[in-house]
């Protein structure tokens, strides 16, 4: 484990590399509204940033205040949710703003354990609102952040999605400590993302080299996933999650739904098949039960 020097002098060298390195993002902003990082929060769960980027500006213009999301229909936020991916997390957004709405009087709630019981949101995100938005001095890892960490303390080259959570937690707070833990946590964000990579890490400009004891020896083989990659069903030769998302496209163009038969045959499916027609009601009934649609005498539409 650092010492209390170590800790200092790692930070000091990461906030002065973020300070002059660091990206800009709208919800970065010194004026970002609590709201504003909220939604971003929940978009960049799956989404780059980039692409959030992009297309936050378009989300907050339809949807300017909490009110304003909580008021909107199912088939409002996921048109408006257009490019992001992942939909059921436009449908559970809203329904956190009602909750914000109904329990909160539409103020974001900073306690994390509160944040935490939204629909939407797990351990990361509601540690994530509290510190972004509040300043909480709480324990926030993600992906970047887990890497970065287990790297600079342990020569343990390979992404994980879990583990090391204690010891990473009990660094984190060091470090936090003495600053504003939102920077601090941007920071470790934009090196993992930049410099600190899954697949390769530049440690001969990394501001961390002289500190981290895997520096110079993360090469491409020993970052190799050991961990067991969730399977996921696939329908010829296609995650479930692109057909959901396309049938969630279809029902974009479509405001006044369509039937089965219409969707399979814009989807190029053989509708005239036993099993594709099985197979297409468990996505449908996948999408029902996410909130997300209805159907309703023959047609499939997005639910009220
Ligand atoms: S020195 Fe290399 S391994 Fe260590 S944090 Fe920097 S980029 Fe990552």
């Amino acid at each position: 484990m650092l010492s209390g020097k170590d800790s200092i002098r790692i930070r000091s060298a990461l906030l002065q590399w973020y300070r002059k390195n660091y990206r800009t993002y709208p919800w970065r902003n010194p004026n970002a509204t609590p709201y504003l990082v909220m939604v971003s929060e929940i978009m960049l769960q799956q989404t780059q940033a980039y692409r959030v980027a992009k297309l936050l500006p378009h989300f907050i213009n339809r949807f300017p205040t909490v009110q304003a999301l909580s008021d909107a229909a199912t088939a409002e936020v996921i048109m408006a949710w257009r490019g992001l991916g992942y939909n059921n997390r436009a449908v559970r957004l809203r329904d956190a703003a009602r909750i914000i709405v109904r329990d909160f009087e539409g103020n974001i709630p900073p306690d994390e354990y509160e944040l935490r019981k939204l629909p939407g949101f797990g351990n990361y995100t509601a540690a994530a609102v509290a510190t972004f938005v509040f300043g909480v001095k709480t324990v926030v890892i993600d992906v970047n952040i887990r890497r970065v960490g287990t790297r600079l303390l342990t020569k343990d080259a390979v992404e994980r999605t879990s583990g090391l959570d204690g010891t990473l937690a009990k660094l984190l707070t060091a470090f936090i400590q003495d600053s504003d833990p939102s920077e601090w946590y941007q920071a470790m964000m934009d090196l993992g993302s930049t410099i600190c990579k899954a697949r390769q890490a530049e440690c001969g400009i990394c501001p961390l080299q002289h500190h981290c004891v895997s520096a110079h020896s993360i090469t491409a083989s020993n970052t190799k996933l050991r961990e067991p990659r969730r399977r996921e069903q696939t329908f010829m030769g296609r995650p479930n999650r692109f057909w959901r998302g396309a049938l969630v496209e279809l029902l974009r163009s479509n405001s006044n739904g369509i039937t089965k038969n219409q969707a399979l045959r814009a989807l190029q499916l053989n509708a005239a098949d036993k099993t594709t027609c099985e197979w297409f009601d468990g996505i449908v009934a996948a999408l029902a039960k996410d909130g997300m649609l209805v159907s309703a005498r023959g047609r499939l539409h997005f639910a009220d």
